[in-house]
């Protein structure tokens, strides 16, 4: 069903990986001890909505709202779907949307739990030094959605590194971010990448981490 809709990307993680060191995010299970799965919808957002960066930020961000649009439609069919087959289901937001930050904790400005995250765990793809998303087809060019359910459905496993192996010796999105977010200790600054997109440029997406990658948009 989510392929015909128009999904790219689709995995399915169990909630208890979402947990221990390497996970820096929050933990699903603290909202509900029921969720038994978490199904991870992606699409891929165009490779011409990032070529003209940094000054195409308008055309950036309204291509990425399309894609949260086409991901909140699949996911209500699928969350649907499950209830009506007489489980639970439901749509977690990502940790930024329309609206900024608004559905992510305003101190940590972290979401529920990281679909980043769980997205490696069901196998989809690894992370790249810019902290977000790599897959092999599209690189950091993914979006994705969550739904949680009681479901027990079949969970997906690891299918990489942690860290995708080409971040090696690369620094090209760490060189590339206007607000110096990205650091060389694998750390960021969420509040450095969040004021630098809703008060500098007036909530217009960024961009550069993904604009900059080989891995997602090869020149
Ligand atoms: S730009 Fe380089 S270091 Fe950053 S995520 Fe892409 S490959 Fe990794
Ligand atoms: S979106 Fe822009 S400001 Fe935020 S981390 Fe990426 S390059 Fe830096």
């Amino acid at each position: 069903m989510a392929k015909e809709s128009g999904a790219d990307l689709i995995g399915i993680a169990d909630p208890k990986e979402l947990s221990g060191q390497e996970y820096q995010g929050n933990s699903p299970l603290e909202i509900s001890e029921q969720f038994q799965s978490i199904i991870l919808i992606g699409v891929m957002i165009p490779k011409g909505a990032f070529m003209p960066l940094p000054k195409g930020r308008a055309l950036y961000t309204n291509t990425l709202m399309a894609g949260t649009a086409t991901l909140r439609i699949i996911s209500y069919k699928i969350a649907r779907k499950l209830e009506e087959e007489n489980y639970l289901a439901s749509i977690a937001p990502s940790e930024g949307s329309e609206f900024g930050y608004w559905y992510a904790d305003k101190k940590t400005l972290k979401a529920d739990f990281s679909m980043k995250y769980a997205a490696f765990c069901a196998g989809l793809g690894s992370f790249g030094k810019n902290h977000l998303f790599i897959s092999e087809k599209y690189g950091s060019r993914v979006r994705f959605m969550a739904i949680v359910t009681d479901a027990l459905l079949e969970h997906g496993t690891r299918s990489a590194t942690f860290l995708h192996s080409s971040c090696k010796n690369c620094t090209a999105c760490i060189d590339a971010c206007p607000a110096h977010a990205i650091h060389e200790d694998g750390t960021i600054s969420r509040s450095s990448c969040a004021e630098y997109m809703f008060q500098t440029l007036g909530g217009l997406r960024c961009g550069m981490c993904i604009r900059s990658c080989p891995l997602s948009c090869p020149d």
